[in-house]
Order: structure tokens, then sequence, then C-alpha cells
């Protein structure tokens, strides 16, 4: 692990181009948001929309408020400028044609026109009031009065007014001159002083006329520069509207589309699975595909890992039903454990229930291998704990519970008993780290036991079965009277007793036993005395061989013993012990007590000869010497009594 982190910190020192594709790759989805858990994804979404909605709100805001700052400045700088121009024109066109007049007049009459003018230059006066005391509207909204006094009266209207002001005084001053020299003589007057006042006005209201025109002419170009900036305004915030509009909801499209397919088709695939699955043919192949970190990928990954163990489960259960003996299953369980649960630390117990006894089935007790048990429970199965109650029996749950788990330093026992048709058959034993509170230390720990609890409940029906298998075969091997093997076993063992005494280069001892004068015991005692007899006869056997020897109740009253791995003679001893063990046995019926005699063949494979069933018949015929001798004896075959044609 820490050269794993190393190796990557070197890593990013020179990229090689797979990392960088991975980088490019992580970079990606950091910015497509692929990761992101779906409440964050709608969040982002509702941000997005509300930023794009923003965007349209503030341009159209923009617009409308660079027209409403044109519309004022047209009511503010153009309407009433321009209606001005044209009255103040009017008056000045008017006073030139009075001045025409006056010009060409019968004397006396120009007084008349005198007074029209009078009247034409206050009401350029009025005109030029009205402008100036022109006061700005404070009603409307903030902005609408921030915008209106932004637009006022222009400078160049302003200097306009100011000229024709000046204009008019002059005009106003020529006037009085001219009646000042009119005064003086009535008749004619003063000429000269009459025509330079005269002059004087016409110069002044021809000034007047230009300025006016000219101030027209400057009012009707800003006009038309508003307009044109009316005209852009309207066209630039129709593009950008179109523009943002355009770009918000394509990017809506393509994240809307992006969501769905990243919610629907992990989903659909998870609803295919689930069909596949109640249908019962699962398709490993078919497993939905992760594309995100989010929920939906947390729930594909978890929907894999369960369709994998369904999976796996079906497949072991069809496997260990296929199995051929018990030992085999609690073998492909102890696997199971290892490579697909994780679990290293585990002993898998079979019971005995007839024999009260126990023995570790797997992993063997081999090696180094220990028992976390009390040795105990082997032989007496009820001071297992598990055994005895049944139920699950936790360390993690109450710390010292049971006496017979040896205490280790750091670990704990959770056994789990093999209940079927209510007696445990077999026991299961894991072992899990523990922290000094006896807790458990590991959190993956709760996850791990009842995935194990799971194998080991789909194995219950199957470990039943095949210890019922067990059962009959054994039974028929076995004769029920006595419990010693039978011929049968002898038959089925036949090839794996030879190649076991064949490979480790050893001898078997073969020794047929038949019961003195048994016939009698049946005459003289009955059957049931009888079978008694056969009854001790046989324990009086199975004492005097030891374990790894084998006792067959091969006949009616005829027992076949096989001594494994004898030296040469050993036969003949054990034949001997058996005899005088005969001889010694006291079987009491009613108030009788009964003793038997036993004669004994000996014979030995493959030192006698290389076929099993030859030797035995080889013993047969050595029996047959010590009956002919007198019986209570024991006859070692020798290769003439077969030549004789004893047998
Ligand atoms: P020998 O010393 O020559 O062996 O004499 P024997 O009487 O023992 O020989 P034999 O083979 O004539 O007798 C065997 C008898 O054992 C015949 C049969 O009735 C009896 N027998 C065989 N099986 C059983 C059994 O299961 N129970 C009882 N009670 N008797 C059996
Ligand atoms: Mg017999
Ligand atoms: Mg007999």
């Amino acid at each position: 692990m820490h050269d794993d982190t190393r190796g990557r910190g070197d890593g990013a020192d020179s990229l090689d181009p797979p990392q960088r594709t991975g980088l490019l790759r992580r970079f990606l989805r950091l910015l497509t948001f692929v990761d992101l858990p779906i409440k964050q994804k709608f969040l982002l979404l509702t941000l997005g929309t509300l930023f794009w909605f923003g965007s349209m709100a503030i341009v159209t805001v923009f617009a409308l408020t660079a027209l409403q700052y044109k519309y004022h400045q047209v009511a503010e700088q153009i309407v009433p400028h321009d209606q001005a121009a044209r009255e103040v024109l009017g008056h000045l066109q008017n006073l030139e044609r009075d001045l025409q007049f006056i010009a060409h007049a019968e004397p006396g009459s120009d007084l008349l026109a005198l007074q029209s003018m009078r009247d034409h230059v206050k009401s350029i006066r009025a005109v030029n009031a009205r402008l100036s005391l022109r006061q700005t509207a404070v009603s409307g909204s903030l902005v609408e009065n921030l915008l209106r006094s932004m637009a006022k009266a222009s400078p160049e209207s302003l200097e306009y007014l100011r000229d024709i002001m000046v204009v008019t005084d002059r005009i106003d001053q020529a006037l009085d001159g001219y009646t000042t020299a009119r005064r003086k003589s009535p008749r004619g007057g003063d000429a000269e002083a009459t025509a330079a006042a005269f002059d004087a006005a016409r110069l002044r209201v021809a000034e007047g006329i230009t300025r006016t025109m000219q101030h027209a002419k400057s009012v009707a170009e800003s006009y038309g520069d508003i307009n044109n900036g009316i005209y852009q305004i309207i066209r630039e915030s129709v593009n950008a509207i179109l523009i943002v509009l355009l770009i918000a909801s394509t990017l809506l499209f393509f994240f809307v589309r992006w969501i769905i397919v990243a919610f629907q088709r992990p989903i659909a695939a998870i609803i295919q699975q689930i069909d596949s699955l109640s249908t019962g043919d699962i398709n490993l192949a078919k497993k939905v595909a992760i594309k995100s970190e989010d929920e939906i990928g947390t729930l594909s990954k978890k929907f894999n890992t369960l369709v994998d163990s369904v999976y796996g489960m079906t497949v072991y259960k069809k496997v260990i039903e296929e199995d051929a003996a018990l030992d085999d299953v609690y073998h492909r369980l102890g696997d199971v454990f290892e490579t697909e649960l994780g679990i290293r630390d585990y002993t898998v117990y079979d019971v005995n229930a007839q024999k009260k006894a126990m023995r570790v089935a797997h992993p063997p007790l081999v090696g180094d291998a220990v028992m976390h048990c009390d040795a105990d429970i082997l032989t007496d199965c009820n001071q297992c704990r598990a055994v005895k109650t049944g139920h699950k029996v936790s360390s993690f749950e109450f710390p010292g519970v049971c006496r017979r788990f040896v205490p280790e330093a750091g670990m704990g026992h959770i056994c789990i008993p093999l209940v079927a048709g209510g007696i445990a058959g077999g026991v299961v034993q894991l072992r899990f780290a523990a922290d000094p509170a006896g807790t458990m230390r590991d959190t993956t720990t709760p996850q791990k036991l009842f995935n194990a609890e799971t194998y080991i409940n789909q194995s219950l029906s199957v470990i039943e079965a095949k210890r019922l298998m067990q059962t009959l075969r054994e039974s028929a091997l076995v004769d029920p009277m006595t419990g010693l093997y039978n011929r049968r076993f002898l038959q089925d063992h036949t090839a794996q007793i030879i190649s076991g005494v064949l490979r480790r280069r050893t001898q078997i001892g073969l020794l047929v036993c038949d019961i003195d004068y048994f016939k009698q015991v049946n005459d003289t005692h009955g059957h049931d005395a009888g079978d008694l007899i056969l009854r001790e006869t046989a324990i009086v056997l199975k004492n005097a061989v030891r374990e790894s020897d084998i006792v067959i109740r091969f006949g009616g009253e005829e027992f076949l013993v096989l001594l494994m791995d004898v030296q040469p003679d050993d036969a003949m001893l054990v034949a001997e012990k058996i005899r005088q063990a005969i001889e010694g046995m006291k079987v009491t019926v009613g108030d009788k007590v009964l003793h038997k005699t036993i004669s004994i063949g000996v014979a030995e494979f493959p030192g006698d000869t290389d076929g099993f069933w030859q030797a035995i018949k080889y013993a047969d015929v050595a029996l047959y010497r010590a009956k002919d001798n007198g019986r209570n004896q024991c006859v070692r075959f020798t290769q003439d009594m077969w030549q004789h044609g004893d047998f």
C-alpha cells in the first residue's frame, strides 16, 4: 500500500499518456458534474436555469432603460425646442414681413405695423420664457426621474435661447429707436435716424432668422441621432435576447437529456436484471454499467454485488448438491469462506450424534494447525455449547460465553450449529479480530458474518441429505447385531486396502476365526443366547486388536480380522491373544455361565500370495486345519496345506 501511494506521487511529475488521459477524464467528470449527488445535480440545474433567466432579464431591463432614456431625450430636448424654434421662426418671418410693409407704407400706416412687430417680439419673449421656465416633472419612479433629469435640454439649445434673447432685445431697441425718431418729426421725422433704426431692426431680424434656422437644423440632426440610437438599441437587444435564449435552451436540452440518460439507463438495466432474476436465468455479462459516483452509481454497484452473490449462491448450491460426500461439502464451504468472503479463521466440526462425538472436518488438523477449542468436545459433543443449545454462540455478544473456547488475545468466536431435523449435525466456528473489550474490531465483520450465515443456511439441506446418504451407505456396510463391518464392506474397500499396504510395503495379517461348536449354543440355550455370544465375541475381538485394524463379521459365527501393517509372525501372536481372550470370556445366560472357544486360521498378504482373496482362502484352509486338529487353536497357513488339497 505504501509503495502504491509513492508510485502515484512519482507519476505526477512525469505523466505518461494513459495517466494523462486518466487525468483528462477526471477533469471532464469534474466539469460535467457526473459524480455529484442527485440533490446537488438538481440544485445546479436550478441555478443554471436561474442564471440564464437572470441574464435575459438583465438584457431586457438594460434595453428598456436605454429606450426610456432615449424617449426622455426626445421629450426634453427635441420636441419643445423644435416647436419653439418653429414658433420663433414664424414670429421673425412676420417681423420681416412687417418691416417690408413699413418700407413701402404710406407715412402714418407704419405705426400700425410697428404695433404688430411689438406683438411678435413679445411672443418671441413668451416662447423664450416658456422654455426657460420649463421644469422637468418629478412624478414617476426614481429611475424615471433620474433618466429624465439626465435627458434635460442640451447646451446648444440653451445657447440658442441666450442668443435669441439678445437678438430680441436688439430688435426691441431698434424698434424703440425707430419710434423715438418718428416722434421727433411727426410728419416724416428725422429721416436719417428712422432709416438707421429701420436697418438695424431688419439686420437683427435677419440675424434671428439665420440663427433660428441653424438651431432648427441642429435639433433635427439630434433627433436623427436619437432615432438611430433607438433603432440600434432595439436591434442589439433583440439579438442579445435571441442569443441568450439559444444558449440557454441548448444547454437546458443537453443537461436534461444527460440527466434522463444518467437515470433512465441504469434503472432500465436494473429492471431487466430483476426480470431475469425472477425467471432464474442470470446473465452475468449483462451487468449494470456504472457511469457515475452518485446515488445511481452506488445503486448500480450494490445491485451488481447482489446479483453476483445470488449467482454465486446458485452456483454454490448446484456444486455442493453434486458433491459426493459430506466432507466435500464442508471443504466447499471452507473455500467460500476463504475466497469469496475473506474469512481466514474458521473450523468446521462434524458431529456424530450416535457416538456423541465430534471431529474437525475442515480445514484438517495437519501441520501446525491447532484446535481453538478444548479437545474434550471431540469425545463429548455436548461440551460444545453450540451443539448442546442448537443456537448461535457468540463471544461478541457475551464475552467468554463458551468455556470450551481456548481464550486467545484479540480473537473472538461465533459458533453456528448446522441444525437440520432438530439436531446439530455440525458446527461452523468463525473467528474474528476483537478489541480488548471483546467487541468486533473490523467494521466489515458483520457483513462477512451475514454472508457466511447465508451460505451456511443454503448448505443445511444439502448437508442433511449427504449425512443421510452417508448413514445409509454405512448401514449397508455394517452388521447391525455386532456393529462390525460386513463382507460387503470388505468388497467395497478391497482396492483401497490393497493399494495402501502395497504403497507402504507392509503386510496384512489375515485371521479367519470361527467359534467352536456354536450350533450347540443355539440348540441348548436358544437363539438369543447365540446372538449374545456373537455380540460378546465381537467386543472381545475389537478390544484385542488395534484401532487401525479391521474386524469383519464374515459369516454366521465366522469373523475375519485384518491386522494392518504387521511384522512377520506378529499375526500368530495376535491370533493367540484372541484365542486366549475368547477362552477366558464368560457369557451369562439366565443362571448359567457359558464358555466358548474359537479356532483361528492365519495367513499374510502379500507375504503368502499376491492375491488378496486368495490369502483369505489360505487363512480359511488353515482354520480347517485348526478344526481338524481339535479346535481352540491357531494355525498358521503353510503352502503344503494348499497342495495337499485340504480346501
Ligand atoms: P464348528 O466347531 O465345526 O464350527 O461347529 P459349529 O457348530 O460352530 O459349526 P456350524 O457351521 O455347523 O454351525 C454354525 C451355526 O451358527 C449354524 C447356525 O445356526 C448358527 N448361526 C449362524 N448365524 C447365527 C446367528 O446370527 N445367530 C445365532 N444364534 N446363530 C447363528
Ligand atoms: Mg462356522
Ligand atoms: Mg463354528
